[in-house]
C-alpha cells in the first residue's frame, strides 16, 4: 500500500464517452439534456439521466463511466502502444524491449497455464520449512521483497512531524477482505461475501494439492487468522485522524515492547537500517505480537501459504485466475472476466509504470495542455486566495497563514521531470511471474534507498496515463497527470465554461484537500503542526460536521446511506472545488458574458460540465462495496450535494424552493 493520499478517484470503469474526431474551437457540443426534467429536482440525472438510462455496463466490468483509472479510450490508447511494442523487436534492455515483452509473456496464456503453480513451488516450500516464530518472520520478510506482503506493511514516506525527511511507515495489513467491517457485519451481502472469500480460499488449497476437507479447514483456519487481526484494525473513519496515525518509535522500544516480534532483526531481514520508524496503528502490531505466541506454527504457515496464493492467483494458470474472479464477481457484480488485454494493461502500468508513460506522453500529450493548465491553476489559486480574504468566520490571523500555505503550494502537471530507473528489472518474454518479481524487487529496492533520506520533491505517486488527480499534503503539493488532461475534464478546443466546470473543478478540489479535515493539519511545509487560532478551528470544525451531517442522510440504495464521517474531506473539496471553480471562471471573459452557446449560457454550461465529469453508473454490488470502503461519495452526490450548496448554481437555473434540491441560504454550506 502506498500512501497515496487524496486521490480524486479509484474506481476500475470504462467508459462509453465518445471522443469527439472534431477538434475546433467551441465545437465541444453539450449534448443529452434531459428537458423533461427539473435541474433543481435532481441535477445529475437533468444532464446524465439520457445517458444513465440507456448505459449498458459491459458484462466484463463493474461499472461505466467517464472517470476512471484506466477509462475505456484510454485504455485503447495504451493498448495501441502496447501491441506496438510487443510485435517489434526492440533493442534488449530499452523502455520498449521490457514494456514489449512484460505484455507479451502476460498475454502469452499458453505458456503460463502449462506452468500451472509450478513458478510459486519454492515459495511454498519454503513456508513448509518454517519450524518456529523466527523463521516465519524470516520467510514474511523475505517475501515482502518480490511484493507478497502478508502480516507486516509498511513505505517510506515523510515524516509528518519533519516533511524533508523519508522515514519508514507501518500501517495495518494481514487481512484479504476489503477492510475491517467485512469480518463482523451479518447482513445477507456481507454474509455473500464471507461466504464466497471462504470458498476462493479452499478453492486455492485444493488446486495444490489438498482434499476438500483439508482444504475447507485451511480456509477456515486462515479466515479465523484474519478476523483476530482484523479485531485489532481501526475502522476507515479512524483511519481519518493524522495525529492517531503518528507514532514514532525507536526501535529499541519497539524491541522491548513485541519480544514475538523482534522487531530488531525483522527490521534487518527486511533490509532497512534504521533508529526509529512510525507505527501508524500500533494496536495492530500489539494484537500480532500477542497471536505470534497463541496461534500454533502450523495454522500461521496455512494463513501465509494462502497470502502467498491469493497474492499470486491471477499470475498463475486460469485455474488460480478463475477461482480468484468466482470471488471478484460476487464482490462487484462483474460478470465475466476481463479481456486479457485489458488486465496486462493494467499490470504493465503497475509494474513499470514509468516506462509505459514514457511511451504514451511521447504520443499523446500535447505540450500545449500544460501552458493551459498553469493559466488554469493560476486562476484557480488566484480565486481562492479572493474567498479565503471574504471569509466571514475566519480570524485575520489565521487567514494570513491559510494564504501562506496557498502560495507555498507546488503543482505538477503532465509526467515527471525525470523518470524512475527500470535498469535492474530484466524481462524475458516467456516467465511472466518472474518477470513481476523483478518489477516487485525493483521496487522495493527504490523504497529502501529512500529510508531516512531527503525527500525528493519532484517524486510522483501515480503513473502519468492515470486518469487521476492528487494532493499529497506532506509535500503541499497538487498533481495533475497527463491522463486527466483530456475530454470531458479538459480540452484545448473547448470554451472556459466547459474547462472550469471539468478540470477546474478537479483542481479546486485537490486544492481544497489541503484545507479539508486532514489537509488542514499540515503547515505549508507538509508538518503536522497547528497554524490555526484555536476559536477559528472549532469553527472550520463546526463546519465539517454540517458536511458529516449533511450527506449522512443521503441515500444510495435501500438502506445504504453514504457515510459522512468517511467521505468528509472528498466532500469538503467537492463543495469549495465547485465555489472556487466558479469564481476563477469569472475571472475569464467568458465568465463576465451571458452569450449563449447551444442554448446555454457561460454559467450554465459551467455546472452542466461538473455534472458531465461525474458521468458514472456502477453495479449494485461494486456501489456497496464503494459507499463502505471509499472515501469518495457516489458521482450522483458529488454532483448535486456541492450544487445543492451553492447559490450561483440557483440562479444559473432558477430553482425554486418546491425542488427537490432547494436548500434555504441558511443551510447552504460554506467551508471555503
Ligand atoms: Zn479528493
Amino acid at each position: 500500500m502506498k500512501k497515496i493520499t487524496h486521490v480524486l478517484f479509484l474506481l476500475l470503469l470504462t467508459t462509453a464517452c465518445q471522443q469527439t474526431a472534431d477538434r475546433h474551437a467551441q465545437r465541444i457540443v453539450v449534448t443529452g439534456i434531459d428537458s423533461s426534467k427539473k435541474p433543481g429536482d435532481d441535477f445529475f440525472t437533468y444532464v446524465n439521466g439520457i445517458w444513465y438510462d440507456s448505459a449498458q455496463i459491459p458484462a466484463s466490468q463493474a461499472g461505466v463511466g467517464s472517470y476512471s483509472f484506466l477509462n475505456f479510450p484510454q485504455r485503447i490508447r495504451l493498448r495501441r502502444i502496447l501491441d506496438s511494442v510487443s510485435g517489434s523487436n526492440n533493442p534488449v534492455g530499452s523502455i520498449e524491449q521490457k514494456v514489449g515483452d512484460f505484455y507479451a509473456s502476460g498475454m502469452d496464456t499458453v505458456a503460463i497455464n502449462k506452468r500451472g503453480y509450478e513458478p510459486i513451488k519454492p515459495i511454498l516450500a519454503s513456508i513448509d520449512a518454517i519450524t518456529n516464530v523466527p523463521a516465519l518472520l524470516q520467510v514474511v520478510a523475505e517475501e515482502q521483497k518480490t511484493g507478497d506482503a502478508s502480516i507486516i506493511g509498511f513505505y517510506v514516506g515523510p515524516d509528518d512531524k519533519k516533511s524533508t525527511v523519508n522515514i519508514v511507515q507501518f500501517f495495518q495489513t494481514g487481512i484479504g477482505l476489503p477492510e475491517r467491517e467485512y469480518y463482523f457485519k451479518t447482513d445477507s451481502s456481507t454474509l455473500g461475501i464471507q461466504k464466497a472469500y471462504k470458498k476462493y480460499l479452499s478453492t486455492l488449497f485444493e488446486l495444490t494439492g489438498s482434499n476438500a476437507d483439508a482444504a475447507k479447514k485451511n480456509a477456515a483456519i486462515t479466515y479465523d487468522i484474519e478476523k483476530q487481526l482484523a479485531t485489532a484494525h481501526r475502522t476507515n473513519i479512524e483511519l481519518r485522524d493524522v495525529k492517531a496515525n503518528y507514532n514514532k518509535r525507536t526501535v529499541a522500544d519497539l524491541s522491548k515492547k513485541h519480544p514475538a516480534l523482534a522487531w530488531n532483526t525483522l527490521l534487518s531481514n527486511l533490509g532497512i537500517k534504521t533508529d526509529s520508524v512510525n507505527v501508524g496503528q500500533p494496536a495492530y502490531y500489539d494484537q500480532l505480537n500477542v497471536m505470534l505466541k497463541s496461534i500454533s506454527i502450523n495454522d500461521w504457515k496455512t494463513y501465509l501459504k494462502a497470502n502467498a496464493l491469493t497474492n499470486y492467483a491471477n499470475f498463475l494458470s486460469q485455474p488460480f485466475a478463475d477461482a480468484s474472479f468466482a470471488y471478484t464477481k460476487i464482490l462487484t457484480g462483474q460478470a465475466v472476466k476481463k479481456p486479457r488485454t485489458e488486465e496486462m494493461t493494467q499490470v504493465v502500468d503497475r509494474s513499470l509504470g514509468q516506462a509505459l508513460a514514457q511511451l504514451y506522453v511521447k504520443k499523446y500529450f500535447p505540450q500545449e495542455a500544460k501552458k493551459r493548465m498553469e493559466g488554469l491553476v493560476d486562476n484557480l489559486q488566484k480565486a481562492f486566495e479572493e474567498r479565503i480574504n471574504k471569509l466571514d468566520w475566519m480570524s485575520q490571523a489565521t487567514k494570513d497563514k491559510a494564504k501562506e500555505k496557498l502560495h507555498a503550494f507546488s503543482r505538477k502537471i503532465g509526467y515527471p521531470d525525470k523518470w524512475r530507473d527500470y535498469s535492474t528489472v530484466e524481462v524475458k518474454r516467456d516467465t511472466y511471474f518472474e518477470n513481476r518479481l523483478s518489477a516487485n524487487k525493483n521496487d522495493y529496492r527504490y523504497s529502501l534507498a529512500k529510508i531516512d533520506q531527503p525527500v525528493d520533491r519532484t517524486e510522483w505517486l501515480t503513473t502519468p496515463p492515470t486518469v487521476t488527480a492528487y494532493n499529497n499534503p506532506p509535500m503541499n503539493e497538487i498533481v495533475f497527470p497527463a491522463g486527466i488532461l483530456q475530454t470531458p475534464y479538459f480540452d484545448l478546443y473547448a470554451d472556459d465554461a466547459l474547462n472550469y466546470g471539468g478540470i477546474g473543478m478537479v483542481i479546486g478540489h485537490e486544492i481544497t484537500h489541503s484545507f479539508d479535515d486532514q489537509g488542514a493539519q499540515y503547515d505549508k511545509d507538509g508538518n503536522v503542526k497547528n497554524w490555526w487560532t484555536k476559536e477559528d478551528y472549532e469553527k472550520f470544525k463546526t463546519r465539517t460536521q454540517q458536511v458529516i451531517d449533511q450527506y449522512n442522510v443521503f441515500t444510495v440504495l435501500d438502506s445504504l446511506h453514504i457515510k459522512g464521517a468517511l467521505t468528509v474531506g472528498e466532500n469538503t473539496a467537492d463543495i469549495a472545488g465547485v465555489a472556487i471553480a466558479y469564481d476563477a471562471f469569472k475571472l475569464t471573459e467568458q465568465g463576465k458574458d451571458t452569450t449563449k452557446i447551444d442554448g446555454f449560457t457561460p454559467d450554465q454550461r459551467f455546472f452542466i460540465s461538473i455534472a458531465r465529469i461525474w458521468r458514472v453508473k456502477t453495479r449494485e454490488e461494486y456501489m456497496r462495496m464503494y459507499v463502505n470502503t471509499n472515501p469518495h461519495s457516489p458521482a450522483k452526490w458529488r454532483v448535486n450535494g456541492p450544487l445543492m450548496n451553492f447559490t450561483p448554481f440557483y440562479k444559473a437555473f432558477n430553482v425554486q424552493p418546491e425542488e427537490r434540491m432547494y436548500k434555504p441560504e441558511n443551510e447552504r454550506i460554506v467551508v471555503w
